[in-house]
């Protein structure tokens, strides 16, 4: 089971793209934690993922600490405890970082990039840029756990500083595992589609001179492409498990299918529960029942298969249905297979060493890959 709990409302930011709704200071109190966990340790699995999200989670340090400490005793020796944290790092301090690593987090660091970028959309409460703050924060945490994630959200408004963002966080920060996921939630009008374009393939170019050097970062939106080109598409555990084996528990306690439905808590349609009474099953079986996609456009389509149209969240996000998608989603997911394919057919045609090494011999574990697993092919841009 994946547990995500939301440990506030509460933020020191004011990112203009926020889905975590109107920001307040309400956060999860003690009782609520506890109760939640004995809820995700209820299940009979072998393993158990928390997750911790917010607002922003740091805020509310002590109880991460508290819910911490009980999941680890609940765990004991007998279920594999995997925990992460999603956090803009500005309150991060050595200390939280030793106890971070020293009880094993992955981090997920929102930050936007480059100052240039990140101060577009990411200031503090007060208006005044949090740049600084954050790669302080971020600075820290990779001293001690390299291993991190870092998210940038292009905006049409930020979009134009994407390439450089990308740069600046493999390049100068030395992070080895960058996100990029686009604000789905505004309108894209022709110029802000255009300037996603030039950014993936400016990042297309980028991805291939950093390969062809022997590094080996790894950007979501081109390695999920490629990975799904050799796989021919994504495969059912490849897919999150929206309100099924996934499920992020609100400050008040109230149950959703994802962490990103949280938002206000209003417990509407897209509440399934409370951890106090369990599931409301005819709600959450209603919901399950829904996922997927029917547009009748990706019936046809040659990429259907490694599209994200799947994406719950975005897609009510965007359609107010769960398994209906739309247009930026599909521009979205049309560029980065055709950046993808392109740089990939260069880099297995060259048999550029890296780039074989990360999809080929680790990923994909093959004996003889070079004869056995099929180049990826070509898709052209939107
Ligand atoms: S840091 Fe996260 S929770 Fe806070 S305003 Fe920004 S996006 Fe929202
Ligand atoms: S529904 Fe979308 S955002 Fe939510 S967990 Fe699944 S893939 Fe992620
Ligand atoms: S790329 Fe567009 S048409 Fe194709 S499957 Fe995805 S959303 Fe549907």
């Amino acid at each position: 089971m994946d547990v995500t709990l939301s440990l506030t409302h509460d933020c020191n930011l004011a990112c203009s793209y926020c889905y975590a709704g109107e920001k307040r200071r309400t956060s999860m109190t003690t009782k609520v934690a506890d109760r939640a966990l004995d809820f995700a340790f209820s299940f009979d699995a072998d393993e158990v993922q928390l997750g911790y999200f917010g607002g922003e989670p740091m805020m509310e340090w002590e109880l991460l600490q508290h819910a911490t400490a009980r999941a680890e005793e609940l765990a004991a020796d007998s279920i594999k405890l995997k925990k992460t944290l999603t956090t803009n790092v500005t309150m991060m301090t050595p200390e939280r970082a030793e106890w971070l690593k020293e009880h094993e987090f992955y981090l997920g660091v929102s930050i936007d990039g480059c100052r240039k970028m990140h101060d577009v959309t990411r200031p503090f409460v007060s208006g005044r840029s949090s740049f600084d703050a954050c790669i302080k924060g971020l600075d820290i945490i990779l001293s001690l756990i390299p291993d991190l994630e870092v998210i940038v959200v292009p905006d049409p408004m930020s979009v134009q500083h994407l390439a450089e963002s990308i740069r600046f966080m493999i390049e100068d920060k030395k992070v080895h595992r960058v996100s990029v996921n686009p604000n789905f939630y505004t309108e894209w009008d022709d110029e802000a589609l255009d300037g996603m374009k030039k950014a993936f393939e400016e990042i297309g170019e980028q991805y291939l001179a950093w390969y062809r050097s022997g590094m080996m970062p790894q950007v979501n939106f081109i390695d999920t492409k490629v990975i799904t080109q050799l796989k021919e598409g994504y495969s059912c555990k490849d897919k999150c498990n929206f309100g099924e084996h996934e499920i992020a528990v609100a400050p008040s306690g109230r149950l959703y299918p994802c962490e990103r439905l949280v938002a206000t808590d209003d417990g509407g349609e897209m509440c399934i529960g409370n951890i106090f009474d369990g599931f409301d099953e005819k709600k959450r079986a209603a919901i399950l029942s829904q996922r997927g996609n029917v547009n009748p456009d990706c019936l046809s389509c040659s990429i259907r298969s490694r599209c994200m149209n799947w994406c719950c969240c975005i897609n009510y996000a965007l359609t107010g249905t769960i398994n209906r998608t739309d247009g930026i989603v599909c521009f979205h997911e049309q560029t980065a297979a055709a950046v993808a394919d392109r740089i990939g057919s260069m880099l297995f045609e060259e048999r550029c060493p890296a780039f074989l090494r990360r999809f080929y011999y680790e990923d994909f574990s093959d004996p003889n890959p070079d004869t056995t697993i099929p180049s990826p092919t070509q898709t052209p841009l939107p």
